[in-house]
Protein backbone atom coordinates (compact mmCIF):
# COMPACT_ATOMS: atom_id res chain seq x y z
CA UNK A 1 0.00 0.00 0.00
CA UNK A 2 2.89 2.49 0.35
CA UNK A 3 4.22 1.43 -3.32
CA UNK A 4 0.25 2.75 -3.90
CA UNK A 5 0.38 5.95 -1.70
CA UNK A 6 3.07 6.77 -4.09
CA UNK A 7 2.08 6.25 -7.29
CA UNK A 8 -0.79 8.09 -5.95
CA UNK A 9 1.55 11.29 -5.16
CA UNK A 10 2.84 10.72 -8.55
CA UNK A 11 -0.82 11.84 -9.36
CA UNK A 12 -1.34 14.41 -7.34
CA UNK A 13 1.84 15.93 -8.92
CA UNK A 14 0.36 15.43 -12.37
CA UNK A 15 -2.80 17.70 -11.24
CA UNK A 16 -4.93 14.43 -11.22
CA UNK A 17 -7.05 12.80 -8.08
CA UNK A 18 -4.47 10.93 -6.42
CA UNK A 19 -5.35 7.64 -6.45
CA UNK A 20 -2.79 4.55 -6.93
CA UNK A 21 -2.77 1.18 -7.43
CA UNK A 22 0.11 -1.77 -7.58
CA UNK A 23 -0.58 -5.63 -8.55
CA UNK A 24 1.55 -8.09 -6.43
CA UNK A 25 1.89 -11.52 -7.85
CA UNK A 26 2.84 -14.15 -5.49
CA UNK A 27 4.59 -11.73 -3.16
CA UNK A 28 6.04 -9.27 -6.51
CA UNK A 29 5.25 -6.37 -7.64
CA UNK A 30 3.93 -6.66 -11.55
CA UNK A 31 3.00 -3.42 -11.72
CA UNK A 32 2.01 -0.47 -11.01
CA UNK A 33 -0.90 2.63 -11.95
CA UNK A 34 -1.75 6.28 -11.10
CA UNK A 35 -5.05 7.82 -11.99
CA UNK A 36 -4.96 9.93 -14.79
CA UNK A 37 -7.85 10.73 -16.47
CA UNK A 38 -7.40 14.48 -17.51
CA UNK A 39 -3.77 14.19 -19.05
CA UNK A 40 -4.79 11.08 -20.53
CA UNK A 41 -8.28 12.41 -21.96
CA UNK A 42 -9.36 9.08 -20.85
CA UNK A 43 -12.53 8.73 -18.71
CA UNK A 44 -10.92 4.40 -18.14
CA UNK A 45 -7.60 6.26 -16.80
CA UNK A 46 -7.78 5.09 -13.33
CA UNK A 47 -5.30 3.80 -11.03
CA UNK A 48 -6.81 0.27 -11.10
CA UNK A 49 -7.34 -0.20 -14.71
CA UNK A 50 -4.12 1.47 -15.57
CA UNK A 51 -2.15 -1.22 -12.98
CA UNK A 52 -4.30 -3.88 -14.21
CA UNK A 53 -3.84 -3.13 -18.16
CA UNK A 54 0.00 -2.73 -17.22
CA UNK A 55 0.47 -6.18 -15.13
CA UNK A 56 -1.66 -8.60 -17.94
CA UNK A 57 0.46 -6.85 -20.63
CA UNK A 58 3.99 -7.88 -18.36
CA UNK A 59 2.69 -11.42 -17.61
CA UNK A 60 1.09 -11.76 -20.89
CA UNK A 61 -2.56 -12.86 -20.15
CA UNK A 62 -5.55 -11.29 -19.00
CA UNK A 63 -6.27 -13.45 -16.71
CA UNK A 64 -4.64 -12.46 -13.37
CA UNK A 65 -5.90 -15.25 -10.70
CA UNK A 66 -2.68 -15.27 -8.52
CA UNK A 67 -2.47 -11.52 -8.87
CA UNK A 68 -3.54 -9.17 -5.45
CA UNK A 69 -4.48 -5.60 -6.63
CA UNK A 70 -3.28 -2.77 -3.83
CA UNK A 71 -5.31 0.64 -4.45
CA UNK A 72 -5.24 3.69 -1.97
CA UNK A 73 -9.22 4.62 -2.72
CA UNK A 74 -12.23 2.03 -3.25
CA UNK A 75 -12.78 0.77 -6.79
CA UNK A 76 -15.76 2.34 -8.73
CA UNK A 77 -17.59 0.02 -10.40
CA UNK A 78 -15.55 0.73 -13.81
CA UNK A 79 -12.85 -0.78 -11.79
CA UNK A 80 -14.77 -3.62 -9.93
CA UNK A 81 -15.99 -5.02 -13.71
CA UNK A 82 -12.24 -5.18 -14.37
CA UNK A 83 -10.73 -6.61 -12.06
CA UNK A 84 -13.85 -9.33 -11.98
CA UNK A 85 -12.71 -9.94 -15.64
CA UNK A 86 -9.04 -9.88 -14.53
CA UNK A 87 -10.35 -12.66 -11.63
CA UNK A 88 -8.28 -10.99 -9.84
CA UNK A 89 -7.65 -12.87 -6.11
CA UNK A 90 -7.96 -9.81 -3.76
CA UNK A 91 -8.12 -6.73 -3.65
CA UNK A 92 -7.10 -4.39 -0.93
CA UNK A 93 -8.21 -0.48 -0.40
CA UNK A 94 -7.29 2.08 1.84
CA UNK A 95 -9.63 4.82 1.67
CA UNK A 96 -13.76 3.79 1.49
CA UNK A 97 -15.32 5.58 -1.01
CA UNK A 98 -19.16 7.41 -0.03
CA UNK A 99 -20.06 8.69 -3.78
CA UNK A 100 -18.73 5.93 -5.97
CA UNK A 101 -17.49 3.10 -4.13
CA UNK A 102 -18.34 -0.58 -5.83
CA UNK A 103 -17.21 -2.81 -2.60
CA UNK A 104 -19.88 -1.79 -0.11
CA UNK A 105 -20.09 1.74 0.05
CA UNK A 106 -22.87 2.73 -2.57
CA UNK A 107 -22.85 -1.03 -3.78
CA UNK A 108 -20.92 -4.01 -2.92
CA UNK A 109 -20.64 -6.03 -6.50
CA UNK A 110 -18.23 -8.44 -4.81
CA UNK A 111 -21.17 -9.87 -2.60
CA UNK A 112 -23.29 -9.79 -5.75
CA UNK A 113 -23.96 -14.24 -5.76
CA UNK A 114 -25.03 -13.72 -9.71
CA UNK A 115 -21.95 -11.94 -10.77
CA UNK A 116 -19.61 -15.18 -11.07
CA UNK A 117 -16.14 -14.02 -9.67
CA UNK A 118 -15.44 -13.25 -6.14
CA UNK A 119 -12.45 -12.29 -5.04
CA UNK A 120 -11.46 -11.75 -1.34
CA UNK A 121 -11.87 -7.58 -0.48
CA UNK A 122 -10.18 -5.84 2.46
CA UNK A 123 -10.76 -1.96 3.09
CA UNK A 124 -9.11 0.30 5.31
CA UNK A 125 -5.85 -0.64 4.83
CA UNK A 126 -3.54 2.89 5.67
CA UNK A 127 -6.70 4.20 5.91
CA UNK A 128 -5.47 7.64 7.22
CA UNK A 129 -2.62 7.97 4.71
CA UNK A 130 -5.06 7.35 1.86
CA UNK A 131 -8.07 9.38 2.93
CA UNK A 132 -5.00 12.42 3.93
CA UNK A 133 -3.83 12.54 0.61
CA UNK A 134 -7.13 13.19 -0.93
CA UNK A 135 -8.33 15.32 1.77
CA UNK A 136 -4.89 17.99 1.00
CA UNK A 137 -5.61 17.46 -2.83
CA UNK A 138 -9.45 18.81 -2.49
CA UNK A 139 -8.56 21.25 0.05
CA UNK A 140 -5.49 22.90 -2.10
CA UNK A 141 -7.85 22.98 -4.93
CA UNK A 142 -10.13 24.62 -3.39
CA UNK A 143 -8.06 27.35 -2.10
CA UNK A 144 -6.59 27.41 -5.32
CA UNK A 145 -10.07 28.14 -6.58
CA UNK A 146 -10.83 30.75 -3.96
CA UNK A 147 -7.34 32.59 -4.75
CA UNK A 148 -9.00 32.69 -8.58
CA UNK A 149 -11.70 33.86 -7.33
CA UNK A 150 -10.17 36.73 -5.29
CA UNK A 151 -8.32 37.88 -8.47
CA UNK A 152 -10.92 38.08 -10.66
CA UNK A 153 -12.72 40.00 -8.46
CA UNK A 154 -10.05 42.23 -7.60
CA UNK A 155 -9.24 42.61 -11.57
CA UNK A 156 -12.81 43.77 -12.07
CA UNK A 157 -12.99 46.61 -9.16
CA UNK A 158 -9.72 47.88 -10.82
CA UNK A 159 -11.40 47.83 -14.32
CA UNK A 160 -14.67 49.38 -12.33
CA UNK A 161 -11.75 52.28 -11.60
CA UNK A 162 -10.27 52.91 -13.94
CA UNK A 163 -13.46 53.24 -16.49
CA UNK A 164 -14.75 56.15 -14.21
CA UNK A 165 -14.60 59.63 -16.27
CA UNK A 166 -11.39 61.44 -15.29
CA UNK A 167 -14.13 64.38 -14.30
CA UNK A 168 -15.74 62.15 -11.88
CA UNK A 169 -13.01 60.76 -10.59
CA UNK A 170 -11.70 64.34 -9.64
CA UNK A 171 -14.85 65.31 -7.42
ZN1 LIG B 1 -12.44 3.15 -10.94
Amino acid sequence: MALALAQARAAMQQGEVPVGAVVVCNGQVVALGHNCPVGGHDPSAHAEMQALRAAAQALGNYRLPECELFVTLEPCVMCAGAIMHARIKRVVYGAADPKTGACGSVVDLFAEPRLNHHAEVVGGVMRDECVGILQSFFSERRAAARARRLAQASAADAADESSVPPSEASN
